[in-house]
């Protein structure tokens, strides 16, 4: 344990708390500073994506988490504002599907006060008649999450026989109130492989900057196999022998996707190579989840509950120590030392602290 963390009691709860300076931004093991918080604000989704809710483990007998269990958006606004004073610098909305929450305009409003990016990603399928809420509470930016342009392709991987359309008549909403657009796919060999092609053709040029996930082994349900990924190398070279690319700078230090950019100037794409080429070194990334529990990565067997705190009248000093306290005996690695024992144990769901 860090030395300058020691253990509080919380009611029947023990969190790590900081000692130091409370006014200093905390590091942690590896020396990453705290820079993105990603709050999920629901467990509960339309879709049944196969990478991510399979119906086999998501079906009716599945208990999702009781309404009143979740933080509420004052409780979240709280938790962001002293994740914010320790450096935080941009917030992601997210979950489950974030839309299926009901008033997510009114959380967005309170965390539009806040000085820091925020962004919100979605399945885009109830984004049509959100956008403008989004956009008039204060979202700046919103990531898409489309896994294919053609019907049956888009149908079989959410899985809940969801049209395309209207994921595509969401993302036209979004651009037209003037929120900036960005296109997440996952790719599952031999499931949307042959839809990577037709939707670089479709965005490039519009401005929409899409970006290729390698699917992940997250949670305990997929039974997720190495050779489904395909790995950001074969996707750009299967774009640029078509569309030739060429490398571009990261925007900023620690930009989870590598860009690339199209050498006739109409744009660019990104890839996020969470398998291949892990980026742990520089992940700045905590996760909340919709119950209120703080996860260090995205692959954590556990996370620390602060509702606790939340619910028990502890002040804000006690709060940011916790955080403080959490994120200094972070020693998060999991891409990098990733093996097939370590994909097949237990681990948090990505539907519960979102991706
Ligand atoms: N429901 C929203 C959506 O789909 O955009 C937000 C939550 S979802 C968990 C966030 C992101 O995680 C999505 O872009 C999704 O494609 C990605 N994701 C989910 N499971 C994944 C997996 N096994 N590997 C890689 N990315 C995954
Ligand atoms: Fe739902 Fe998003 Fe997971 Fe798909 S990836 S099941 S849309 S939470
Ligand atoms: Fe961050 Fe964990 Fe992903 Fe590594 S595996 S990049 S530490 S979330």
């Amino acid at each position: 344990m860090n030395k300058r963390v020691i253990p509080i009691k919380a009611g029947s709860l023990i969190l790590p708390s900081s000692t130091g300076p409370l006014d200093e931004a905390p590091v942690d093991t590896l020396g990453r500073p705290i820079r993105d918080l990603r709050i999920s604000v629901t467990d509960r989704c339309n879709f049944r994506c196969n990478y991510c809710m399979p119906k086999t483990v998501f079906n009716r007998d599945f208990k999702f988490m009781p309404h009143d269990s979740l933080l509420t958006f004052e409780e979240i606004e709280r938790v962001a504002r002293l994740f914010v004073d320790q450096g935080v610098e941009k917030l992601r909305i997210t979950g489950g599907e974030p839309l299926m929450r009901k008033h997510l305009e009114r959380l967005i409003e309170k965390l539009a006060r806040l000085p820091v990016e925020l962004t919100l990603t979605t399945n885009g399928s109830l984004l049509a008649r959100k956008a403008q809420s989004f956009k008039d509470a204060g979202l700046q930016r919103v990531t898409v999450s489309l896994d294919a342009l053609d019907d049956p392709t888009f149908r079989k991987m959410n899985d809940v026989d969801f049209p395309v359309a209207e994921v595509l008549a969401g993302i036209e909403a979004a651009a037209g109130v003037g929120l900036p657009v960005k296109i997440n796919m996952v790719v599952k060999r031999g499931v949307n492989d042959q839809a990577i092609l037709p939707v670089v053709r479709h965005f490039k040029g519009s401005g929409h900057i899409v970006r290729f996930i390698e699917y992940m082994d997250v949670g305990s349900s997929l039974g997720w196999k190495m050779d489904e990924v395909v790995p950001s190398r074969e996707i750009v070279d299967l774009i640029n022998a078509e569309l030739p690319i060429e490398p571009a700078n990261p925007n900023y230090r620690g930009e989870v996707a590598r860009r690339w950019r199209f050498k006739d100037g109409s744009g660019e794409i990104g890839v996020i190579s969470s398998v291949t080429e892990a980026f742990c070194s520089s992940c700045t990334r905590l996760r909340l989840s919709p119950e209120g529990s703080l996860y260090t990565c995205l692959f954590a067997q556990g996370g620390h509950d602060i509702r606790q705190l939340l619910r028990g009248g502890a002040d804000d000093e006690t709060i940011t120590r916790a955080i403080q306290g959490i994120w200094q005996q972070r020693g998060d690695r999991y891409s990098e030392i990733r093996t097939a024992d370590t994909a097949a144990a237990r681990k948090v769901e990505m539907h519960y602290i979102g991706g």
